[in-house]
């Protein structure tokens, strides 16, 4: 019908129309998507425009061409009895004693608008502009905005205040490297971009504004992934006085509204791990809980055993429900090949069957042969394993059991993107520290202004100098992450507050005192002057989106991104400068190594 749909050029779009508007004289307006003869004197033409595509009949004399832009005025009506066509939204009506108008000619289009075709990516974002035009796109465009709204929407409700943060900025330390910009004024000087606003959020704190939100966009100079773009936007978020709850509540709401938004059903409770059991159970620290095939604990099973294989500090196993049947020998040897690859010694498996009594399980094959009756009978009943199935172990360090099995639990068990599920789940109490360098120093699990748990606090605060070594990779900070359908939404932590534990973590860090003032002094004088307990959280929107439309690849909710390489084949970044630009800058470019 009329109303938001009208303009001065059109009256209707064409993929609303329907039999209720039989007999109306319409215009529309939009691109050729399709035409086919109809006899010497009519053709179909297949006007399309977001909404949707519309048939119109036109006098076949007209030059019309794919992709040429047109305005049709004419008079819809019912299609004769028995070509309707139920695929299309509008396939009950045509327009007829069509005038055509032509707004502007097209070459043809350098691949199909169809979306059966593979096209090859490149090309793709060479042309993005008409491949944007593609029905998926027009879609996957119209949830984000939709995921935006969502969210923004909530977050006022919630009492947040939307607040924009420099682009132009010194270092933020997220872990990725920077993308810099030099200062003209300042030859030899640089900017970095934003990796994300949160040393700003935080200051927005020290500065009263309470709550804080942005939907901001974020650079990191790292490796491109299905899941990871240079550029990206997250919902960012920081609370005063609040803590680890309220923010998991003010975020659960925004996202269970994008959720519905866009999805058109609430996901219901958020579910909630400790960062122990998920790597545990699902040897992740972003578990798919759309499936089971949990990882056992089988390390007592196999506490006095003879067989050299299980002779380590931890064994884990995995259950293929029906996998004896269903894996040929072959892909069994390609999996053993695969956990190799991801650093196991080996893979032991055995299928399942009766028991000579007929009565329980027993296990065939493989490594099966190794095994006393008690560590066969207790592998069973730890893995819950029936005839007809197939158990992995692994034998190893226990970060590595973790490690392979969460991989193989995703090769052999993890659902489509696609499937329609929205398990998202809450991550609680990572490590405040995820490994040690070979030089002994700790690595950050998140960002350095991450609060330790209240519980381990101590003993990082105690003594003259930061505590050292292993001991370290068991204290526990306040940070936690939200997870969807096994991706990593996004993390947030309540901060560190008090100037004596930040100090304190930048010496852990081994952040030198100069450093640490040259780099973030300023956020240490912003303590000085009176900062609220704040915490906070930041969800990836690129990410949110992709999964709300069931898109494997976040390229395909962005209009414009980049390549896997980093490339942007539409404008040609990045590209070499002017000299004098150069000279402007105070930059000289080394001939490549
Ligand atoms: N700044 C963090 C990030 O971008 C999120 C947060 O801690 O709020 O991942």
């Amino acid at each position: 019908m009329t109303g938001i749909d009208a303009t001065s050029m059109r009256t209707d779009l064409c993929g609303r129309l329907g039999r209720d508007d039989a007999g109306r004289t319409v215009t529309v307006c939009g691109w050729v998507d399709r035409r086919r003869e109809h006899s010497e004197h009519l053709a179909f033409v297949d006007l399309r425009d977001h909404s949707g595509v519309l048939q119109c009949v036109v006098d076949g004399a007209r030059d019309l061409r794919s992709e040429f832009v047109v305005r049709i005025t004419g008079t819809v009506r019912r299609r004769p009895e028995g070509t309707a066509n139920p695929a299309l939204a509008t396939g009950e009506v045509e327009l007829q004693d069509c005038d055509v108008e032509l707004l502007s000619r097209a070459e043809p289009p350098p691949f199909p608008l169809d979306e059966r075709t593979e096209v090859d990516e490149t090309l793709r974002l060479r042309h993005r502009y008409v491949d944007l035009r593609k029905s998926r796109m027009q879609h996957n465009l119209r949830a984000r905005a939709a995921v935006n709204r969502a969210i923004r929407r909530a977050m006022d409700a919630q009492g947040f205040v939307e607040v924009e943060t420099p682009m132009l900025i010194a270092s933020t330390p997220e872990g990725a490297r920077d993308f810099v910009v030099p200062s003209r004024k300042e030859p030899g000087s640089f900017y970095a971009l934003p990796q994300s606003p949160q040393i700003f959020k935080q200051l927005t704190m020290v500065g009263g504004v309470d709550r804080y939100y942005q939907i901001a966009r974020c650079l990191r100079d790292e490796d491109l992934r299905a899941d990871r773009q240079f550029e990206f936007c997250q919902l960012d978020v920081e609370a005063s006085f609040a803590s680890r709850d309220d923010v998991l509540g003010f975020v659960t709401r925004a996202v269970a509204e994008a959720t519905v938004e866009v999805a058109g059903h609430d996901p219901g409770t958020f579910g909630r791990m400790t960062w122990h059991d998920a790597m545990e159970r699902f040897g992740s620290d972003k578990p798919d809980t759309r499936f089971g095939m949990e990882l056992a604990e089988l390390t007592p099973v196999f506490a006095g055993t003879q067989a050299r294989v299980f002779q380590a500090p931890c064994t884990k196993g995995i259950c293929l429900t029906g996998g004896a049947d269903s894996l040929p020998r072959s892909r069994v040897d390609e999996l053993v090949a695969t956990c190799q690859s991801w650093g196991a010694k080996g893979l032991a498996w055995m299928r399942v069957v009766h028991a000579a009594d007929s009565i329980g399980s027993a296990l065939d094959g493989g490594v099966a042969k190794f095994l006393s009756s008690d560590e066969a009978a207790g592998v069973i009943e730890a893995l819950d394993a029936r005839p007809g199935d197939m158990v992995f172990l692994v034998a190893d360090e226990r970060r590595l059991v973790r490690h392979v099995l969460g991989l193989l639990r995703l090769e052999l068990g993890r659902p489509p993107v696609n499937d329609g599920s929205f398990n998202y789940l809450w991550v609680l109490d990572f490590p405040l520290f995820e490994a040690l360098s070979a030089e002994g120093d700790p690595i950050p699990s998140h960002h350095p202004f991450t609060m330790p748990h209240a519980d381990d606090l101590p003993l990082l605060m105690a003594g003259d100098g930061p505590p050292r070594g292993e001991a370290l990779l068991d204290v526990r900070s306040q940070a936690y992450d939200l997870v969807l359908n096994g991706w990593e939404l996004g993390s947030g932590s309540v901060r560190i507050h008090r100037r004596d534990v930040q100090q304190r973590i930048f010496e852990v860090l081994g952040i030198a005192p100069d450093e640490a003032r040259e780099r973030f002094g300023f956020l240490l004088d912003a303590f000085r002057y009176g900062a609220p307990p704040h915490a906070g959280f930041a969800v990836g929107l690129d990410r949110l989106a992709a999964l709300l439309v069931g898109e494997e690849n976040i390229r395909e909710v962005i209009a414009f991104p980049k390549t896997q390489s980093g490339a942007d084949p539409l404008t040609g970044a990045p590209s070499p400068i002017a000299d004098t630009h150069l000279r402007e800058l105070g930059l000289r470019v080394l001939p490549p190594a």
